[in-house]
């Protein structure tokens, strides 16, 4: 278990991290999810011991990292991929990091197994791809077979294959009880894994609660209804307060009316309903609902580098944290 209490790192006149309360648990996948230049590192070195916070506290099972006994066989992290030495083989770098930390020499052969390095063990590890890095530090983070496991950005630079497999990974170690705490920027890659989520922006924290809680807290239902009678039940909607889009010929969107509502609205005016379904939103919409007010803000800033819509959403997340956050949150 981590438990941060007003956790607090200032750069100079940066604040990385904002006072930041949170509590990470076993058994669960928990997702760490903020725009880039939130302080998601910055809050795992200083889970780690890396760096010192400037005020506030954070502990692993109740200790400082520094005052762990054995760290390899208690927490797993894999925070820079690239950051091994490159002139050694993968086996190596294991037997390494075995010896320094009074681990067994066999277990290396166990986790290069476990991630699929088998075979390029004993290549060295400078000419490997950024994936083949990645599993390499997660067979190093797995080497103590610990109880706490902590992922930064990991799946940055794999192919869908060794996302999926990164992914059931996470879910089978914290299956095993494990504390599992994963970082992403991809609104997308945490629904898919993530239990429960732990959002920031700017350092500070913008929602702590499961994937669903997420996804109803930040996004409006929409119902689709399919009907021959499309433009009279749009009407119909509108005058109960509903909002209603078309969506082809023969269907509306609707928000803002439940699909009771709209059912017993068509019964009542003897309207046929074809199709009546509730549209899931997903966790990037819901992300993209919780950043949608600062959109004109966004598009003020000078500067900013134009990017995908995923990582737009992400850049805009940061200007509207401070207002989630005074407006009394989600
Ligand atoms: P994330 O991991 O969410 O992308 P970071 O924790 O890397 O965010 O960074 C948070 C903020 O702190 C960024 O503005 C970054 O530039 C700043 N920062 C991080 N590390 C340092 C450092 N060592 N010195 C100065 N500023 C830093």
């Amino acid at each position: 278990m981590i438990e941060a209490n007003g956790l607090t790192k200032r750069y100079g006149e940066r604040l990385a991290v904002d006072r930041l309360t949170f509590t990470v648990k076993p058994g669960q996948v928990t997702g760490f999810l903020g725009p880039n230049g939130a302080g998601k590192s910055t809050t795992m070195r200083l889970i780690l011991g890396l760096d010192a916070p400037t005020s506030g506290t954070v502990t692993i099972d109740g200790r400082p990292f520094s005052k762990v006994a054995y760290p390899m066989r208690e927490v797993g992290a894999l925070l820079d991929a690239k950051a091994i030495h490159g002139g050694r083989s993968a086996y190596n770098h294991l037997v390494c990091l075995a010896q320094t930390n009074n681990l067994p020499k066999s277990r290396v052969g166990e986790v290069l197994d476990l991630v699929g390095l088998s075979e390029v063990a004993r290549k060295r590890a400078k000419g490997f791809s950024l994936g083949m890095s990645q599993r390499l530090g997660i067979a190093a983070a797995l080497l103590g077979d610990p109880k706490l496991l902590m992922f930064d950005e990991p799946v940055n630079g794999l192919d869908p294959e060794g996302i999926l497999w990164i992914r059931n990974l996470m879910k089978a170690l914290a299956a095993e009880g494990r504390t599992v705490f994963v970082s992403s920027h991809l609104m997308s890659e945490m629904e898919n894994t993530a239990d429960h989520l732990i959002v920031i922006g700017r350092g500070r924290l913008v929602a702590d609660c499961t994937v669903t809680e997420f996804i109803d807290q930040n996004s409006e239902l929409t119902i689709r209804v399919r009907t021959p009678e499309r433009d009279r039940l749009a009407g119909l909607a509108t005058g109960k307060g509903g909002v209603v889009a078309h969506d082809g010929e023969d269907a509306l969107r609707i928000t803002r009316l439940g699909m009771t509502e709209i059912g017993d609205l068509a019964f009542d005016n003897q309207i046929r309903v074809h199709e009546l379904s509730p549209i899931q939103a997903s966790l990037e919409q819901a992300f993209m609902e919780l950043t949608k007010d600062s959109v004109e803000y966004h598009a003020a800033v000078p500067g900013r580098p134009a990017a995908g819509a995923i990582a737009d959403a992400a850049a805009v997340a940061t200007e509207v944290v401070s207002g989630a956050i005074q407006h009394g949150g989600r």
